[in-house]
């Protein structure tokens, strides 16, 4: 994750468990699975024998003191999918955990998100632990790319109490979010690389105008096919919009 992008969201990430197969139309072009992976193995970060399609946690990274430097708002494990059904339940808990454990030591505590598309098993996790709802230090992120997926994610994420957001990225269609308010959080994207398939400016702007209608904070983090070009900007402006208490 290019971290000067002003399309960001996040100021930092923490991946102390790596590994996704794809999943939806929206995986196509997986950012983790064709360029961190690839890279990231060649630079020796990721053991030879490591494959992308298998959950491989790092002991060093899975500690408390990894987390604890990190600020602003903190991607739990960005290199995958934290909710992918090859993760053990053991691991998940693991991580939560040291999340929990590390925002209560923090003066100034980040906003941790974690960030899905399985969002079935996402909510039967976060449910299960936190039965009351989240806690503040926490968020959860639900990728949809269609009013299909949507349609079937959405319903998953409404089930957690807490803040909740939807992550429309990349965006391939129309999406209407009406019968899945409210959410905190709205962030649209646009797929990036040299097979790109483009967003169309109406989606987001009907988008953008659901979430201007409900008061809900909205961000778009790129419009374009590539982020080099910087085309962040919707009818003379940029959304750069956050919920409140999230500072990058
Ligand atoms: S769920 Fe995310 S990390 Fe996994 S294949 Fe799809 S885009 Fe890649």
């Amino acid at each position: 994750m290019a971290k000067k992008n002003p399309g960001d969201v996040l100021s930092g990430d923490w991946n102390p468990v790596i590994g996704c197969e794809r999943y939806s139309a929206g995986c196509r072009a997986c950012w983790y699975l064709d360029g961190i992976f690839p890279w990231q193995q060649r630079l020796g970060n990721i053991p030879a024998g490591v494959r992308p399609d298998e959950s491989h946690a790092f002991p060093k990274r899975l500690s408390e003191d990894a987390l604890y430097p990190k600020n602003g708002i903190v991607g739990v494990v960005q290199h995958g999918d934290l909710f992918w059904e090859k993760v053990p339940e053991a691991t998940i808990d693991t991580v939560l955990s040291i999340v929990d454990a590390v925002a209560a030591r923090k003066r100034r505590t980040p906003k941790y998100l974690l960030w899905t598309k399985r969002a079935r098993r996402m909510a039967e996790v976060l449910t299960r632990r936190y039965p009351a709802g989240l806690p503040g230090h926490l968020a959860v992120a639900v990728s949809v790319e269609n009013q299909a997926t949507a349609d079937e994610r959405l319903p998953e994420l409404a089930r957690v109490k807490g803040t909740r957001v939807v992550v429309l990225e990349p965006l391939l269609g129309p999406v209407d979010l009406s019968a899945h308010l409210p959410l905190e959080w709205i962030i649209v994207g646009s797929e990036t690389g040299k097979r790109a398939r483009p967003l169309d400016l109406a989606w987001a702007r009907e988008i953008r105008d659901q979430a201007i209608g409900h008061g809900i904070p909205f961000f778009i983090k790129q419009l374009g096919t590539s982020h080099k070009d910087q085309l962040r900007e919707l009818d003379g402006r940029t959304w750069d919009e956050f919920p409140k208490g999230f500072v990058k």
